[in-house]
């Protein structure tokens, strides 16, 4: 029996990025979760960085997608070929099947856990468990979450955003919205193009929010930036000076799509827990949380102290990584407990 333990394996299987945790030895894979494959045969081409940089650049017979784009798996192959890429990487054909640990988000249903399951099982894992994401991102932020009291955890990701109520382990209440960051590059994309007839890529509006975006006005540190992209009357490349006034006011629907649902859990949350919630403040974690004061409008919009974790885009690959201590009493704890939380936080599948 393998009890080192050290090729278990950790996996944050994001919508926009997939990093890999090696027991022993910490996050050993942070890529795009992007596959780029061809459109006739479906042979895969690239995974990761390599196939990110073809996004908006194939020919016509390839293409470069995020399979798990909105958190849910649109492409049951494409994932798998993905997945199996992430977990070769790490480990060599030599070794054991590792038992794995994937983080999914907690709104995929029961059909797509058991396709992510099943391709974890298929790209060579021998037991895989899956922990939900606003546990882990919790556990890596270093809460406690096995005490009685009430945590709120909030991951902005790619794709998704996740807010959710833990207590004694487990999710209390859980809410999934089709919003993260993509959406707000996509509403600077569209601004763009109606304000300036300018047509720009994904990745250069990713850049224009990771630049210039805001949740709040910045007084003094309001900025301007250059932005190239195709004229769309004209058809030539064309620079205009974009202001992060415009866009603050671009990414604002997204923005307040997710503070929508962060108040909705908020308030479907029992007394006690809202109260230690109301001291001990809202977690921020995801890539999304890193746009300027977002973590200032949170606090104005809710009321409540909130805290962004270290390293937003790690917490939950090392919360998931740290659950790997406890593979072998984990899911007969669960068991033993007999805990029922609104949703089952860990399960497990064995090949
Ligand atoms: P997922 O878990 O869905 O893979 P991540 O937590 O990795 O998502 O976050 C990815 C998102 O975070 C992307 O939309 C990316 O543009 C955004 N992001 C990363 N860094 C920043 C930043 N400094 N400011 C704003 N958004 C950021
Ligand atoms: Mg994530």
């Amino acid at each position: 029996m393998p009890s080192l333990g050290v090729h278990d394996m950790a996996i944050d299987l994001g919508t926009a990025n997939t990093l890999v945790y090696v027991g022993g030895r910490g996050i050993v894979v942070s890529e795009p979760s992007v596959v780029a494959s061809d459109l006739g045969s479906g042979a895969v081409h690239a995974v990761g960085a390599e196939a990110e940089l073809m996004i908006g650049r194939t020919p016509a017979t390839i293409s470069a997608t995020r399979p798990l784009r909105h958190g849910v798996i649109a492409d049951f192959e494409v994932t798998e070929e993905m997945l199996r890429y992430f977990i070769r990487k790490v480990i060599d054909r030599r070794t054991a099947h590792p038992r794995l640990i994937v983080c999914a988000p907690s709104g995929v249903t029961e059909v797509e856990k058991r396709a992510v399951e099943e391709a974890s099982l298929a790209a060579g894992a021998r037991q895989v468990h899956l922990i939900e994401e606003p546990i882990a991102a919790a556990i890596g932020a270093g809460l406690e979450i096995e005490e009685p009291v009430g945590r709120m955890v909030v991951d902005v990701g790619g794709g998704t955003s996740e807010m959710a109520v833990i207590s004694l382990g487990g999710i209390v209440i859980a809410r999934s919205v089709r919003v993260g960051g993509y959406e707000m590059d996509e509403a600077i994309a569209s601004y763009i193009r109606n304000a300036y007839q300018l047509a720009i890529g994904s990745r250069t509006a990713e850049t224009i929010k990771i630049e210039l975006g805001s949740a709040l006005p910045l007084g003094d540190g309001e900025r301007i930036f250059e932005v190239r992209g195709r004229h769309l009357v004209s058809g030539l490349p064309t620079a205009v000076q974009l202001r992060s006034e415009e866009v603050r006011a671009a990414i604002a629907t997204p923005l307040a799509e997710i503070l929508r649902a962060i108040r909705d859990t908020l308030e479907q949350t029992p007394p006690e827990l809202a109260s230690d919630i109301a001291r001990d403040g809202i977690l921020l974690a995801g890539g999304g949380t890193l746009i300027r004061d977002f973590d200032e409008l949170v606090a104005r919009e809710t009321g409540m102290p909130v805290s962004r974790a270290e390293s937003p885009l790690t917490c939950v690959a090392v919360g998931s990584g740290q659950a790997l201590d406890h593979l072998d009493t984990l899911s007969l704890t669960t068991r033993q407990l007999g805990r029922s939380p609104a949703t089952p936080d860990w399960r497990t599948a064995q090949s």
